[in-house]
């Protein structure tokens, strides 16, 4: 008889484990492959979702179909006070490899001056220098290995196999509004302009999942459970024994000797650590448990960056409304190239809405097609979307428990724009992008501007427009952060205080949220958390 889910949550729980890791995303993934490597260690790694095979997984340019599928826990924050009461949809994956299996693919790590930030704020042996060997060594560059990038890591990183001539046209028109040509923004400058390099492998997606744990599945060491969904860390007299676990329907207790690692992500693992009785006493009280370790800052300092997008009807052939045609089709599934392999944020920019920052406060994000409602909306027309990611936002939200039921979703709150220089920063970048949709490489293919809309010209009305359209580029991060005690969740060592034998391993313990996509810094979190874990045995 086949063996059922809830059979395999039994047997798990027969057993007791060395590491239980808890979420199999960019950061779990990586954990649980890492230490599962020494084949005296035994690693269980639980996700709730299951399996990551599925073409829109796999197919770069359908990321967006997965929304709001089984495969996406479907967040809805509570009502944004600053976007006059709009509650903001969040997509996060439900999956091996969580969030890497449903992200747009963009390859990049950060500013210098986010680790050199993070280590200087008390986050000794996170700076850059001390970081590169990490990056490099998850990374399978297909440009070659050199002082910023290593090719020989479990992570794919290329260029794309059909750059869009559009994209190629708005990277003309940044440079002609005096942006610098930059072909590696994970090298020696962030700043300028240029295509991205993606998570691929020969024009397909390539997530943590395919890198980290496919290699991995042989090893008798390591047990992956899926459609597990973890309740809480079980806790004797200050120290993590294990998890409580549903599969099926049926609750398990699985027990570990040595430590459990929480990447759930940073929504859901604020969440768990609440659900155990970590986290702030008085709101851990009105859902009716029982605090172990008071600590305010569990859920605090969310941050995320807001994203505008700007849409114009263009002129141009070869957009993402050609995706889905038979010849793209054939495209793709022969030869592994065309729109289909479009990861939509092909190519884009880094500069500064002004000056005085350690580092460029403003990411564009180049599509050869419309986005808008997060892929779900479409028009009728050819379009481009260029998206104006906020990636110095000092806005900062929380996440909060909304019931004590472990199946109930967060409520978490962003703050957009609570900070008027995060709008003034959104502004002036709405009108940058304008000039370069009216420099002279691209005059020619632009039509109607379709959002903000010509129509929208002054201050005020560009500020409305901008909260009434804002959504984000699916960064939350920061709820669990690295800090010192009093200040902070977890230690430098992803130690949670005030419990023994618990860490945090994902986007939740960033100090604060880096300045570009947070994919790559959150394996750079798994890599350096196994690390840590096994230099403590
Ligand atoms: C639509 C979208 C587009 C993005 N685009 C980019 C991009 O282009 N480039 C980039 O760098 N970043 C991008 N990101 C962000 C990036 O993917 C995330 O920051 C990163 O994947 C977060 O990793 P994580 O390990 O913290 O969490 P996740 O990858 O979300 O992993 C958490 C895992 O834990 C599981 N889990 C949660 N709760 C439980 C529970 N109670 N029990 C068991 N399992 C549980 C989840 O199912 C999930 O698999 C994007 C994200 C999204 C959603």
């Amino acid at each position: 008889m086949a063996s059922t889910k809830a059979g395999q949550g039994a047997r798990a729980a027969q057993r007791t484990y060395d590491y239980i890791v808890v979420g199999a995303g960019s950061a779990g993934a990586v954990v649980a492959a890492r230490l599962s490597e020494d084949a005296g260690t035994s690693v269980l790694l639980v996700e709730a979702g299951g399996s990551h095979k599925h073409l829109s997984v796999q197919v770069p340019a359908a990321f967006s179909k997965q929304f709001k599928t089984e495969r996406d826990w479907n967040v809805l924050t509570e009502p944004e006070p600053h976007l006059g009461g709009r509650r903001i949809y969040h997509p996060r994956a439900k999956m091996l490899g969580g969030c890497s299996g449903m992200n747009a693919m963009i390859y990049i790590r950060g500013n210098k001056a986010d680790y050199d930030g993070w280590a200087k704020s008390g986050a000794t042996g996170w700076s850059y220098d001390e970081v590169l060997p990490y990056f490099k060594r998850s990374e399978n560059n297909s440009r070659g290995a050199d002082r910023f990038h290593g090719d020989q890591g479990p992570q794919h990183i290329q260029d794309l196999r059909s750059p869009n001539p559009v994209v190629q046209r708005l990277i003309e028109g940044a440079a002609a509004t005096g942006l610098q040509r930059n072909d590696d923004f994970n090298g020696a400058a962030q700043e300028g302009t240029g295509f991205y390099q993606v998570t691929h492998k020969r024009g397909s997606r390539w997530t943590t999942a395919d890198g980290y744990l496919a290699p991995a599945a042989k090893r008798a060491n390591l047990t992956v459970l899926t459609e597990a969904h973890v309740h809480r860390v079980t806790l004797s007299e200050g120290r993590a024994t294990g998890i409580e676990v549903e599969v099926d329907g049926e609750m398990h207790a699985v027990r570990c000797t040595r430590e459990v690692v929480l990447s759930a992500g940073a929504f859901n693992t604020p969440q768990l650590l609440m659900l155990s009785g970590i986290g702030p006493a008085e709101h851990l009280a009105e859902h009716g448990i029982e605090a172990v370790v008071d600590n305010p800052h569990v859920g605090d300092h969310l941050m995320d960056h807001p994203m505008y997008l700007v849409n114009a009807e263009t002129s141009a052939s070869g957009t993402l409304a050609e995706a889905e045609s038979p010849k793209q089709l054939v495209n793709y599934l022969a030869r592994r190239r065309g729109v289909l392999t479009s990861n939509v944020g092909e190519g884009g920019a880094f500069f500064h809405t002004r000056a005085g920052l350690d580092a460029p406060d403003m990411q564009l994000i180049f599509a050869p097609g419309y986005f808008w409602e997060h892929g779900a909306a479409t028009h009728d027309t050819p379009a481009m979307g260029i998206g104006c990611s906020l990636v110095g936002a000092k806005s900062r939200g929380q996440v909060r428990l909304r019931s004590a039921d472990p199946k109930d979703q967060v409520a978490a709150t962003f703050n957009y724009f609570a900070e008027q220089e995060d709008m003034d920063a959104m502004v002036a970048a709405v009108e940058k992008v304008r000039e370069i949709l009216a420099s002279s490489p691209m005059r020619e293919l632009v039509g109607e501007e379709i959002h903000p809309g010509s129509q929208t010209r002054t201050r005020e009305e560009l500020e409305e427009e901008i909260r009434r359209g804002v959504e984000h580029t699916y960064h939350p991060s920061c709820t669990a952060r690295i800090g010192s005690e009093g200040e902070g969740v977890v230690d430098p060592e992803l130690r949670v205080y005030g419990v023994t034998g618990l860490r945090v391993a994902d986007a939740s313990v960033f100090p604060t949220v880096t300045h570009g996509n947070t994919h790559a810094p959150t394996v750079l979190v798994g890599e350096k958390a196994a690390d840590l874990i096994r230099a403590a045995q």
